[in-house]
């Protein structure tokens, strides 16, 4: 079967679809299969560079950046009926390219995607200029001359050019992250997608050909690291919105400080979720179990680490092994299949290592630790848990990005905070406890962006703002001023009378 959107081998570019000039081809691979589903195009510098032209010609001469939100609006609902009417293509696509199983899919993937577009639309649709009170001052200058009065207005105008920058995890709404908020307040965009998912972003091109959105407004690329380094130093470009490791979240701001751009960063992660001693011990073993195993632990925002009360460490690990025995894995296009492929053999490579670090460093391994046996073809690895962790190894530090989770004992609500805060990372974090009030207490208290307290709303939530501390970010994407982070503020102060 030819999984759709695969048929495209040309790159987006001023609203056009552009052969790329290199020669080779990256062969797209299922993780589940290791079957090939494309040959997509890569894109080189000359490419980069008609991208950057294009979106900074659109963006200097509109209309699109010229247009009211309301006028905007209406091009971006067409975008949105278009993404709707091809959602059953896309799917099959996110299944294939991303390794996303059943509900990855509907969830996050393609459901969060078209809730963060919709709440872009709204939060446009609702953006006013601030107006300052009337102000009658006093002359400063000269005390006996007439009093002056006067007012000032904020409006909010398009940032520019924007570069978005995305991980292959959660392509589709990774991309839809930076091209809705981008579009809506009026920039114009070059998207680069990770070269291991090209097609999730690739389609964007026609879903904007579909909505008669103007050309160069939106420009889709695709390459490695060259071709980024070239988006994130061009002068001509104003913001970079990135989302990846933080290795390169840092090589990335080093490229855009010569041109001294605005840099949005959204990186990884390796979050705690405490367990006090009067938690309920099934719930959080479960949202335990669900996080490490999701999307085979290829999450930035996952609960991976596992900070629980002595009391209750024992019958919390056993509530996970136990579990376990009836997760299913598989080709994620089963249905019934709770966790699918890693994303490459690298990255399985990788948690092979870390699992190998962990028993090196003393810790005990629960479950897991290998490739399954019942899944000869695919990336896959089997759900890993380790008790008696050391919070200092590399097992309890790194961002491991696959799927192992890692529990560590603690006997003071002050030694499971200073656990959960000793860590470079700081996204997520997680508090379970029958007692609320110190439960948000010790929320307060994580140096993470974003906390749940009894799992949270279960919810990807694109009301709240979600970013990190330390190396996990700088900045925030979602929330109220999500709009306002690709938007430039300007005051206009005059006289009145
Ligand atoms: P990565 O950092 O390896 O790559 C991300 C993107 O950066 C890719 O498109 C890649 O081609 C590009 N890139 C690489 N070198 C570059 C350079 N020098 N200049 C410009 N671009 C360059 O990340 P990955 O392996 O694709 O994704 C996994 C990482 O992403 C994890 O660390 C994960 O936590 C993070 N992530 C964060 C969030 C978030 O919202 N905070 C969401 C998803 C994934």
């Amino acid at each position: 079967m030819t999984i759709p959107y695969t048929h495209i081998d040309k790159l987006f570019i001023d609203g056009a679809w552009v052969a790329s000039g290199e020669p080779a081809r990256d062969p797209v691979i299922n993780p589940a299969t290791e079957e090939v589903i494309g040959q997509a195009p890569i894109g080189g510098r000359a490419e980069a560079e008609a991208a950057i032209a294009a979106a900074r010609h659109s963006f200097d001469h509109g209309p699109w950046s010229q247009m009211s939100m309301k006028q905007r609006a209406q091009v971006m609902y067409r975008f949105r009926d278009a993404l709707v009417e091809n959602s059953d293509r896309i799917k099959a696509l996110l299944t294939a390219e991303a390794g996303a199983t059943f509900g990855i899919m509907n969830g996050p993937q393609f459901g969060g995607a078209m809730r963060a577009l919709d709440f872009a639309i709204e939060q446009g649709l609702g953006m006013k200029p601030e107006m300052t009170p009337v102000e009658i001052n006093r002359n400063p200058y000269d005390p006996r001359g007439h009093d002056m009065i006067g007012a000032a207005s904020v409006e909010r105008e398009p940032y520019g050019v924007v570069v978005g920058i995305t991980a292959y995890n959660y392509p589709f709404f990774l991309s839809m992250g930076k091209i809705a908020p981008a579009l809506m307040a009026g920039n114009s965009i070059v998207v680069k997608p990770s070269p291991f998912t090209p097609y999730s972003t690739l389609l964007f091109g026609e879903i904007a050909e579909a909505a008669g959105l103007p050309r160069g407004v939106l420009n889709i690329v695709t390459g490695g690291a060259d071709v980024g380094a070239m988006l994130t130093s061009d002068p001509r470009v104003d913001l970079i919105s990135f989302t990846g490791s933080d290795a390169v979240g840092a090589i990335i701001m080093a490229q855009a400080a010569p041109t001294l751009k605005k840099v949005h960063l959204e990186l990884g992660g390796k979050s705690a979720l405490i367990v006090r001693p009067d938690a309920d011990v099934q719930a959080s073993a479960m949202l335990a179990l669900m996080c490490f195993t999701m999307h085979s632990g290829q999450g930035c925002a996952l609960l991976t680490r596992y900070i629980v009360h002595n009391s209750v460490r024992a019958a919390f690990v056993a509530t996970i092994k136990g579990a376990l025995a009836h997760w299913k894995q598989g080709d994620p296009a089963d249905p019934s299949v709770l966790m699918g492929p890693m994303i490459r053999a690298a990255a399985r490579d990788k948690t092979e290592r870390y699992v190998q670090l962990g028993l090196d460093s003393g810790a005990r391994l629960v479950a897991g630790g290998k490739r399954p046996a019942h899944l000869q073809r695919g990336y896959f690895f089997e759900p890993t848990l380790f008790d008696d962790v050391d919070n200092r190894s590399a097992l309890a530090q790194d961002e491991i990005f696959g799927p192992v989770g890692c529990v560590i004992g603690y006997d003071t609500d002050d030694e499971a905070i200073a656990l959960a805060n000793d860590s470079p990372l700081g996204l997520y974090g997680a508090v379970n406890s029958a007692d609320k009030a110190q439960a948000y207490r010790m929320a307060r208290r994580l140096r993470t962006g974003n906390v749940w307290i009894n799992g949270g709303l279960n919810d990807l939530t694109v009301e709240v703002p979600f970013g990190g501390y330390k190396r996990s970010g700088v900045g925030r994407e979602f929330g109220s001023r999500w709009l306002a982070e690709y938007m430039q503020e300007k005051a206009i102060v005059y006289p009145i009378g």
